[in-house]
């Protein structure tokens, strides 16, 4: 029975995990996986995390089963950090726990689909798992395209979907530090794509797998807040594996708001029932420190101020990028007003693969980097390896 299966292509980015270990060059660089770097090219466990977890160890006397809407003291204590201190929507909103933001977007999507969603317009290009989630499902997935070609975000093109969609439809934005561009909306952008959302009958799903790592963490959220404010139902999917550093431990949350409260308790019961039939409940361990941090003050400011030590550093190794002005035929000036972990770069695979074979410097086959893999000791090495392939 199971020869009938077919053969499905690896995982690219894990596939390069890999060959970067084997990798017996000293100044390898490592721009591919997704995760945070510190100048030391670490990904360390969030010292709040740490004591958050400490806590647990000592505090927690059950392993019992939750339901499968988790640790949803965890979801309402990240409330107020996503959508603000008591926003008007407030009680229209309700949150559950999900394994990783993963489990959030395909709750997220399965809700859609069951309230009779069958087209999903994604812009293009994206987190790849976007596309294979829908493909997945059985969801048809509508490409737009996400940005121009000066490096900024092409909102006429969702606005234009938006503006000309069907009540079977969604749209999947991605709330900031766009995967893998890093082109955010501007706020006035966000202003515009609200306005048109209320008025369209298209189901909005907002992806914010990153708040804090671009401008700030109220910054970040504009769009998801402004988005909220203005319709009256939406599905946020979030996760907390970047930004508080928990990647294995698969930490999310699915945000529902609804028009009124008998629709929020039928979508309620709706993704309860859809999370029992995926995966039963979220894994606990990772959402219970996160909560532990948010239900303690000092805690609290110890992670956002270990956030925004991630989000500095970012911050200037683009604005080092920038100041490079150009790199061959790479122009990095876009980078500096670009937000978070990744930007595209316009190279081939054919350069992609001299950077590796001649350089060391390894980075998905699409162009995409990871800023947080360069730091003072081979940013000069990067750009000028940069040069030497595209010049
Ligand atoms: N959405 C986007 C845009 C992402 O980039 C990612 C992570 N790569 C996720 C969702 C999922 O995050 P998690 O690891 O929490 O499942």
């Amino acid at each position: 029975m199971l020869e009938r299966l077919k053969p499905q292509s690896p995982d690219a980015l894990l596939a390069l995990i890999k060959m970067y270990a084997a990798d017996e060059r000293s100044g390898k660089i490592d721009l591919g996986v997704g995760v945070y770097r510190t100048g030391q090219g670490a990904t360390p466990v969030f010292s709040s995390i740490k004591a958050a977890e400490k806590r647990l160890v000592e505090q927690q006397d059950s392993k019992s089963y939750l339901g499968p809407e988790g640790d949803v003291a965890f979801a309402h204590a990240l409330m107020p950090h996503i959508f603000g201190e008591e926003p008007e929507f407030v009680g229209k909103v309700e949150g559950m726990q999900t394994p990783g933001g993963t489990g959030a977007v395909r709750l997220a999507l399965g809700l859609a689909q069951k309230a009779g969603v069958t087209k999903v317009h994604l812009g293009s290009p994206s987190w790849p798992n976007h596309a294979q989630i829908l493909a997945d499902m059985g969801l048809e997935a509508v490409m737009f395209d996400h940005a121009l070609d000066d490096g900024t975000a092409n909102a006429q093109a969702v606005l234009d979907l938006i503006g000309n969609a069907g009540a079977d439809e969604a749209v999947l934005l991605h709330g900031c530090c766009h995967n893998p561009t890093g082109i955010d909306y501007s706020p006035e952008e966000w202003d515009a794509i609200a306005a048109a959302l209320a008025d369209s009958p298209i189901l909005v799903v907002l992806d914010l797998a990153y708040q804090g790592l671009g401008d700030g963490m109220a910054e970040d959220a504009y769009g998801v807040r402004k988005v909220m404010a203005t319709v009256s139902e939406a599905l946020v999917a979030y996760s907390c594996d970047k930004n508080f550093g928990l990647y294995r431990d698969r930490v999310g949350a699915l945000y529902m708001m609804a028009r009124d409260s008998e629709t929020l308790g039928l979508t309620i019961s709706n993704a309860n029932s859809l999370a029992r039939a995926n995966w039963s409940m979220p894994p606990d361990h990772g959402a219970a420190a996160v909560r532990l941090i948010l239900e303690d003050e000092a805690l609290t400011r110890d992670w956002l101020d270990e956030l925004t030590t991630m989000r500095k550093r970012m911050r200037q190794v683009r604005d080092r990028l920038a100041a490079a002005g150009t790199a061959g035929a790479v122009d990095l000036a876009p980078l500096g007003t670009q937000n978070g972990m990744f930007a595209m770069l316009p190279v081939s695979k054919d350069q992609v693969a001299r950077l590796r074979e001649d350089h060391g410097i390894y980075m998905a086959a699409s162009g995409r980097i990871n800023v947080a893999g360069l730091h003072d000791g081979n940013i000069e090495k990067f750009v000028a390896a940069l040069a030497d392939v595209t010049g």
